[in-house]
């Protein structure tokens, strides 16, 4: 029986993609209405949101499970972990603990806000009072509209509008006690899970890049501003150079707000230029954007956006998929991104770019493949901004890249790493070659590839692909698609 004391009263907070405790409405209000607090994370079946957890953002879960957990405990709670269908698992944590409450922070993948609404509608109809909040990013994807009263295709009005629309709200800081029930149910053990790689730990080098948590958030946001943001309109596409927050993979499970980011690049000195930090607030709108796309057209990662694209020939071609996914291609800027990915399950932006398009154009493999295979690699794995990407780079998205803009591996390169200093770094292969061959080994001399100690096809892959043979193949099969 729900306790009739209000300071007795038993709330679950359940947390989800809001694994923080600053800036977290759900929370900040269940400790000023005075409940008794019982955080719960569940792991539902076969879903983090829409489709299964990648592998890489299973790993980046256990750690930042373990963070939250720990800044919970010094507040003298516990988190308790569940793993089951959500609505079966409250009502036992219901049935458990007498809670009388349940509060979350909303999500917006279409499997989570369906999951959602049935659990509010039976939970209330029980006379729990259910309560959701917004947080996971700046604005609500109902609350801003086009002039026309109806949702957004076009990223610029989009910027617009959210622009216009006001500063967020100064983000909430972090309580500072909170009051736990008398008793704890039980929890599931973490290691129990089975989140982390073994045989092989694949995931220890992700050690040396990342610190997952909300610590790790603040501290990451706090390094971009000293030395990342200035720079950032000019510099961000050069892969090898520090002008990128690395801030994805904690926006991704919520250990960070958006408004406490772009709260953080307000009021700074005159030593920052505004160009880069309205172009950085700019990048940052692109994932509510994303999200807004995402709320308005669900099947964002299964379908393309623009159904003329369905009938698009896509090659069926496993050999050259892996070759891709290895980071074995031969294009030396395409290979560095796949390593970089596998190593630290991250890729720089400018070089996801590059990548997706050489997979789309240059391979003809569908889309969806390369969005399945960064979803299980990406430690920023988001339903939302992988999903809305890859359309875009396709073509067949909302507001996307027109088809014919192909990438050119060789000449993006030179351009956004022109000493191939990101090229080395992860294909150590080419250590020794000159910058002028760097992103054309195939091009270089005899004698320059042997000063280099490279062999073709034996110590670094012959390319997969002739770009431009393979450029007029993708347009030819684009024009046909576009005289249908
Ligand atoms: P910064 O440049 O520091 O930007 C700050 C924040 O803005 C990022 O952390 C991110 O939350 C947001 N942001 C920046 N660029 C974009 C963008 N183009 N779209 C949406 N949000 C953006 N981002 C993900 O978070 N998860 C994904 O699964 C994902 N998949 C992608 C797949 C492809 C094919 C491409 C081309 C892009 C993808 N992105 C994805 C977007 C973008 O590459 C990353 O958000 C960015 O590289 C993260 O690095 P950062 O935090 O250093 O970015």
């Amino acid at each position: 029986m729900p306790a009739s004391n209000p300071s007795e009263k038993i709330l679950i907070l359940w947390f989800r993609k809001d694994l923080r405790l600053a800036d977290n409405a759900a929370l900040s209000t269940a400790v000023d209405e005075g409940f008794r607090i019982l955080p719960v994370y569940i792991r539902e079946p076969g879903s983090a949101g829409t489709g299964p957890l990648g592998a890489a953002q299973a790993w980046w879960l256990h750690h930042s499970l373990t963070a939250l957990a720990a800044s919970l405990e010094t507040l003298g709670a516990r988190l308790v972990l569940r793993s089951g269908p959500a609505d079966s698992v409250l009502s036992s944590l219901i049935a458990e603990t007498g809670a009388s409450a349940v509060f979350w922070n909303r999500r917006y993948d279409p499997r989570g806000i369906v999951i959602d609404r049935a659990i509010k509608a039976e939970l209330s109809e029980r006379g729990l009072e259910l309560r959701s909040f917004a947080g996971q990013i700046l604005h609500e994807p109902t609350k801003l509209k086009t002039g026309a009263g109806g949702h957004f295709r076009v990223y610029t009005p989009f910027w617009r509008a959210l622009d216009g629309s006001g500063e967020p709200a100064e983000p909430i800081p972090a309580p500072k006690a909170l009051s736990a029930p008398a008793d704890w149910p039980e929890s599931e053990a973490l290691e129990r899970w089975a989140l982390l790689p073994t045989k092989p730990d694949w995931a220890a080098p992700f050690n040396d890049v990342w610190t997952p948590g909300e610590a790790g958030a603040h501290h990451r946001l706090d390094a971009f501003i000293k030395t990342g943001l200035k720079g950032y309109r000019e510099r961000r596409d050069f892969a090898a150079e520090p002008h990128v927050s690395m801030l994805s993979p904690h926006l991704a499970l919520g250990e960070i707000s958006p408004a406490s980011v772009w709260q953080a690049t307000r009021g700074l000195s005159d030593d920052y230029s505004s160009e880069d930090t309205i172009h950085f607030r700019k990048e940052l709108v692109w994932r509510d954007f994303s999200y807004h796309l995402l709320f308005h057209f669900p099947d964002l990662a299964t379908r393309n956006w623009n159904a003329k694209f369905d009938a698009f020939p896509w090659q069926d071609a496993p050999d050259l998929l892996q070759k891709w996914q290895k980071g074995e291609t031969g294009y030396p800027i395409v290979d560095a991104g796949m390593r970089q990915l596998w190593q630290t399950g991250f890729m720089h932006n400018r070089v996801r770019m590059i990548v997706a398009s050489f997979l789309i154009k240059d391979l003809l493999i569908d889309w969806r493949e390369g969005e399945r295979w960064f979803r299980d690699t990406l430690v920023d794995a988001d339903p939302a901004s992988n999903a809305a990407s890859w359309q875009w780079v396709a073509g067949s998205g909302a507001d996307a890249a027109p088809f014919f803009r192909i990438f050119n591996p060789i000449t993006q390169g030179e351009k956004f790493d022109p000493e191939g200093i990101y090229v080395r770094r992860f294909v150590p292969e080419l250590k020794a070659m000159p910058n002028k061959f760097v992103h054309r080994p195939f091009d270089a001399p005899l004698t320059v590839l042997r000063d280099a100690g490279v062999s073709l096809g034996k110590t670094y892959p012959a390319p997969i692909v002739d770009h431009s043979k393979a450029r007029d193949a993708a347009m030819a099969a684009f024009q046909k698609l576009r005289a249908e």
